[in-house]
């Protein structure tokens, strides 16, 4: 009896030790993971504040927190806020604003020609520096052989060397080169029910789909409703980045649903899409390889005659980068050829002093300058002004 006593006493004793022992294992068991949806970041997201020590995992304390935490934690994380549309400056007096860009990039030309022209010795071999300079500047032989010889005449009646009173003769014959009496507005009125519609043509990497996208902000921020078509269906990049900035701005992209699509197809739905949406305008993207003319003018007089089965072409833009030079203007020549061009927007204007391309390329076309661009921020186009152009040559 006595020996049953002391195993029974053994036993218990030793029972006991082992379910303390049990006990504390599980204590030491790391808590789980409240949430299984995987990897740090994502359960990141779903700590309540203050839950940071929930995650150290192998001390007893940390149990609890992670059990109590509150019942709203485990709502979905908030929904990103959608982007906001945001309200683009009106185009008018764009380019003023934007006058310390190009003074940056023309007023090199202005001081060469201003210190040559206010020189003691105005002689021949000055004016034949004050055209080389001309040229340099992209202006071409011809209007720059037109400047000197206005210029000598006016600078030997006025009978001056007065920096003021030649800083004056030189704006008023840049500007004539220029021309202040042609009409650089837009013609984007709608037609009854139907939208005006702009054709933006151009080389690849000249700066055409940023600037078909840069208008489209111009033109909502101007109270007009835009809807965008990406012809270019050789780069899905393209219709991309047409989409991304549709997307800010709050305009509608039709776009191919595949690469290589149809582009008369493409503008074609665009306008359709313009007309069943009732907008004021559609700006339809096209591709710009220069692959042959002969199937440039195809393209392009397709998508030209597609688009005039239910509404007219207003303006066809072509897009020209102004640091290109005499490459820019051959471009320019074979697209006119191909299009009837009624308009040019000169990008990257801010990127060059040679702004000369301005008399050039409207003298090769016969077609103004509408649009220049002036860097690769949202609103860096700009309307044309002569005056605010030549001033930030020579300086006002
Ligand atoms: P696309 O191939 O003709 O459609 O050309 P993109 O619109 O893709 O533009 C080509 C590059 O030129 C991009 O890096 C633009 O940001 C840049 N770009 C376009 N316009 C201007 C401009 O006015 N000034 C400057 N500095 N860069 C520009």
């Amino acid at each position: 009896m006595e020996l049953l006593i002391i195993i029974l006493v053994i036993v218990v004793v030793i029972g006991g030790a082992g379910t303390t022992l049990l006990v504390r294992t599980r204590r030491r068991v790391p808590p789980p993971r409240h949430r299984a949806q995987g990897s740090g970041p994502a359960t990141d997201t779903l700590q309540a504040p203050g839950a940071a020590q929930a995650q150290a995992p192998d001390t007893a304390e940390a149990e609890p927190e992670v059990r109590t935490l509150p019942p709203d934690v485990a709502a979905p994380p908030p929904a990103p806020p959608t982007p906001a549309v945001e309200k683009p400056p009106p185009l008018a007096g764009r380019l003023v604003r934007l006058r310390g860009r190009l003074a940056r990039s023309q007023s090199a030309l202005g001081g060469v020609l201003l210190s040559l022209l206010s020189s003691d010795r105005l002689d021949d071999e000055t004016w034949d520096e004050i055209e080389e300079t001309l040229i340099t500047a992209d202006m071409g032989v011809a209007p720059a052989r037109q400047v000197v010889e206005d210029l000598r005449t006016e600078v030997k009646v006025a009978g001056t060397r007065d920096p003021a009173e030649v800083r004056a003769l030189l704006r008023e014959e840049l500007l004539s080169q220029v021309g202040v009496d042609m009409d650089r507005s837009l013609h984007i009125a709608r037609h009854g029910d139907r939208p005006a519609v702009i054709l933006v043509v151009g080389v690849n990497g000249t700066g055409k789909t940023t600037t078909v996208a840069k208008l489209a902000r111009a033109l909502m921020g101007d109270g007009q409703s835009v809807l965008l078509g990406a012809a270019d269906t050789f780069r899905a990049a393209a219709a991309d980045q047409l989409q991304t900035w549709g997307d800010r701005v709050g305009a509608p992209v039709v776009r191919a649903d595949r690469e290589g699509a149809d582009p008369a197809s493409v503008a074609f739905d665009a306008v359709n899409e313009g007309i069943q949406r009732d907008v004021d305008v559609v700006i339809v993207d096209t591709a710009g390889r220069l692959h042959t003319k002969a199937g440039l003018m195809d393209e392009l007089g397709k998508i030209k005659r597609v688009i005039s089965r239910h509404a007219t072409v207003d303006e066809v833009l072509l897009v020209l980068d102004a640091t290109t030079g005499q490459n820019g203007l051959r471009q320019a020549r074979v697209f006119a050829e191909v299009v009837d061009v009624t308009g040019v927007v000169l990008t990257k204007l801010d990127g060059t002093a040679k702004g000369g391309i301005v008399i050039a390329v409207q003298r090769e076309l016969g077609v103004p300058v509408k649009l220049v661009g002036l860097g690769e921020g949202p609103d860096d186009l700009a309307p044309f002004e002569p005056e605010v152009f030549v001033d930030a040559i020579v300086g006002s």
